[in-house]
C-alpha cells in the first residue's frame, strides 16, 4: 500500500441530489414560505469576511432582483487593494497548518456542508430566484448541483489520500502522495452563482489549500449565504476568504499576488484569457508557475439530422436555447438542421418557442424569467437587431413586458454560418437557425467555431451517431437529448479550444487540478 495517509471514512455510494417536484402542493408551499422569508430579509447589509474576519468598508455593491430592479436584494461592503492582499496573505499563512488536516476530516466537512445546504434547499432556491433571475426549477438544479459537487469531491478526495498502489521495487518502498497546492483564487460567473462557486471553492478546500473567493457582483448575497454554510459545516475562518469586489480593482490584484498559487476560473473567454496572461507572468518573490483553471463561453450547436425524431429535436433545441433565459454556458445558440426536414423543423419549433411565457422568476408560471442585469439586456438586444439583418426573424425580437429585465424568447432562422449571430457568444435567449446540405455539412458548421463546449446530434441512424462521437469536437456531447443539464459524476463538464480548459467539473479527474503529486522511494 503506497499511501502515507489511510482515510478511514466511509460514504454510501455517490447519488445526484433528486429534484423537487413543484407540482406538489406540500412542495410549492414550502418554496413560497421560503421566498417570503428570504424577500424579508432583503436589503441587508453584508460585511466582508476576512479569514474569519467581518470587515467593513463602507463602499457599498448593490445586488438587485433582477426580475423587478428597483428592489434591493443585498448591500455589501466592498473590497480595497489593501483587503485584497491581505486576504491572499493570510491565507498564505494558514495554508500549511489547513494542508496538514487529515483528509478524512476535510471531507467529514464536506458533508456536512452538503448536509446544511440539503436541509436548507428552498431557502437557497429563493435566494437564486431573487438574485440571479432563476425560476424555480432552475433554481432548485444550482441548488442539488451544489450539493452534489460537495458529496462528490468528497468521495473523490479519499480515493486521492488513497492513491493506487505503484509498482514496488525489490528493496524499496515506492509511494505516490498527492498534496495540494496552496492558495487559490476562486472566480465564479454570476449565471450558476451557488453550483460553480460552491464546486469550485470546495473542490480546492477539500484538497487541502486555502481559498479567496471573488464571487460574482450580481450574485453576492448568495455566496455569503454559502460562506456561512462553510462556517457552520466547521471550515476553520482561516480557510477561506470571502472578497466582494470589482473584477477591475481587486481581480486583478488577487490573480497577479506573488503568493497565489492558483486561480479557477469560470465565465467569459476574454476575462479568462487576460487571467491566463496576467497569471503567466512571473512576479518578484513568486516561486512558482501559476496554474490556471479557466471555463469560459460557448456556442453551443444541436445538430439536426433528417433521419431525427423530428418532435424530440424541437422540444431539445427549444429547452437547451431558451431555459434559463439561454444564459447557461452549454446553452444551444445555434439549431443546424438537414435540408430536408428544415422547413418542417422551423414551423414546430416557432410554434413551441411562442408558446413559452416569461415573466418574473418567483412566480411558477413562466418558464423563462430575466435576464441577470441591465447591461446584458442591452447587449442581447443589440445582437437581435444584427440577427434580424443577418437572418429571418421567426419569433420573439423584443423586450418582455413589465419592469424586470425581460426579454422574449427569440429565433432567427436562415442565418448563414459566417454570420455574427452564429459565431459569437450572446448568452441569453437567441437562438440561430441554420440550414444544411447533410449531415457532414452540418458537422462541418457545428466544427465552425472557435468554441467547443457543449453540442447535441439528433439523429436515428447509427453510422451518423458514430460520426458524430467521432468528429463533433466539444467537450460535452449529447446524442438525442438536449445539450444543457450535465449531473454530477455522469457528465464530468469542460470545453475544447476557447470554451476553457476542459476541466471537467464533477468528474474524477477534477481534484487533480487542485493537487500535486510527489513521488517518494525509500531504501528498505
Ligand atoms: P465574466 O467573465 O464577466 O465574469 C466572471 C467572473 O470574473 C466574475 O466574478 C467577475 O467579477 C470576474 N472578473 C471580471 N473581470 C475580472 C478581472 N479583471 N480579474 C478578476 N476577475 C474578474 O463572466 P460572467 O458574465 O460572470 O459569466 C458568463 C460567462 O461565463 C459566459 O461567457 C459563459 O459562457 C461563461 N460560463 C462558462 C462556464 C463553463 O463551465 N465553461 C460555466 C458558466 C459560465
Amino acid at each position: 500500500m503506497s499511501t502515507i495517509e489511510t482515510p478511514t471514512l466511509t460514504l454510501p455510494e455517490f447519488k445526484n441530489e433528486p429534484y423537487t417536484d413543484f407540482s406538489q402542493p406540500g412542495n410549492r408551499l414550502s418554496m413560497e414560505q421560503a421566498l417570503a422569508k428570504v424577500h424579508d430579509e432583503f436589503g441587508r447589509e453584508y460585511e466582508l469576511l476576512i479569514a474569519g474576519e467581518r470587515v467593513k468598508t463602507g463602499d457599498l455593491l448593490k445586488s438587485v432582483n433582477p426580475s423587478c430592479p428597483r428592489e434591493i436584494v443585498a448591500l455589501h461592503h466592498k473590497a480595497n487593494a489593501e483587503l485584497a492582499r491581505r486576504a491572499v496573505e493570510s491565507a498564505y499563512e494558514y495554508f500549511p497548518e489547513w494542508a496538514d488536516v487529515p483528509a478524512r476530516t476535510r471531507v467529514e466537512m464536506l458533508i456536512r456542508a452538503a448536509g446544511i445546504i440539503r436541509s436548507r434547499k428552498h431557502e437557497f432556491d429563493a435566494w437564486l430566484v431573487y438574485e440571479a433571475g432563476k425560476t424555480w426549477p432552475e433554481a432548485e438544479a444550482d441548488v442539488a448541483e451544489a450539493i452534489d459537487f460537495c458529496e462528490y469531491y468528497g468521495r473523490q478526495m479519499l480515493r486521492f489520500a488513497r492513491p493506487d498502489p505503484l509498482v514496488q521495487l525489490p528493496g524499496e518502498k515506492d509511494d505516490l502522495v498527492y498534496l495540494p497546492l496552496g492558495v487559490g483564487v476562486v472566480i465564479p460567473p454570476w449565471n450558476f452563482p451557488l453550483a460553480i462557486m460552491a464546486g469550485m471553492t470546495v473542490a480546492a478546500l477539500v484538497t487541502g489549500n486555502t481559498v479567496v473567493i471573488k464571487p460574482s457582483s450580481d450574485t453576492p448575497a448568495i455566496a455569503a449565504k454559502f460562506a456561512e454554510v462553510l462556517l457552520e459545516a466547521g471550515f476553520p475562518p482561516r480557510s477561506f476568504s470571502l472578497m466582494v469586489g470589482s473584477g477591475a480593482e481587486v481581480g486583478d490584484l488577487i490573480v497577479t499576488h506573488s503568493k497565489t498559487r492558483f486561480i479557477s476560473f469560470t465565465g467569459s473567454r476574454d476575462v479568462g484569457l487576460r487571467i491566463n496572461e496576467l497569471a503567466a507572468k512571473p512576479q518578484k518573490g513568486q516561486v512558482w508557475i501559476k496554474r490556471v483553471i479557466a471555463e469560459m463561453g460557448g456556442k453551443d450547436a444541436i445538430v439536426v439530422d433528417r433521419e431525427a425524431d423530428l418532435n424530440s429535436a424541437v422540444e431539445g433545441v427549444a429547452l437547451s436555447a431558451f431555459g434559463y433565459q439561454g444564459q447557461k454556458c452549454s446553452a444551444c445558440s445555434r439549431a443546424i438542421v438537414d435540408e430536408a426536414v428544415y422547413d418542417e423543423f422551423v414551423e414546430k419549433l416557432k410554434q413551441r418557442v411562442s408558446s413559452m411565457k416569461v415573466g418574473p422568476s418567483d412566480k411558477p408560471d413562466y418558464y423563462m424569467g430575466p435576464v441577470i442585469n441591465d447591461r446584458a439586456r442591452k447587449s442581447i438586444l443589440e445582437y437581435i437587431e444584427v440577427g434580424k439583418r443577418e437572418g429571418r426573424l421567426l419569433t420573439g425580437g423584443a423586450p418582455g413586458e413589465g419592469e424586470g429585465y425581460f426579454i422574449q424568447p427569440t429565433v432567427i432562422a436562415d442565418v448563414s454560418p459566417k454570420a455574427r449571430i452564429f459565431q459569437e457568444e450572446i448568452f441569453g435567449p437567441v437562438l440561430a437557425v441554420t440550414k444544411a446540405r447533410d449531415f457532414d455539412e452540418a458537422l462541418e458548421f457545428a466544427n465552425d467555431s472557435e468554441y467547443g463546449l457543449t453540442g447535441a446530434v439528433y439523429s436515428q441512424n447509427p453510422a451518423k451517431v458514430d460520426q458524430a462521437r467521432r468528429r463533433f469536437h466539444v467537450g460535452n456531447l449529447y446524442i438525442n437529448r438536449k445539450c444543457t443539464g450535465a449531473m454530477v459524476g455522469a457528465h464530468p463538464f469542460g470545453g475544447f479550444n476557447m470554451s476553457g480548459t476542459d476541466s471537467k467539473a464533477g468528474g474524477p479527474d477534477y481534484l487533480l487540478q487542485f493537487l500535486q503529486a510527489k513521488s517518494i522511494a525509500e531504501k528498505v
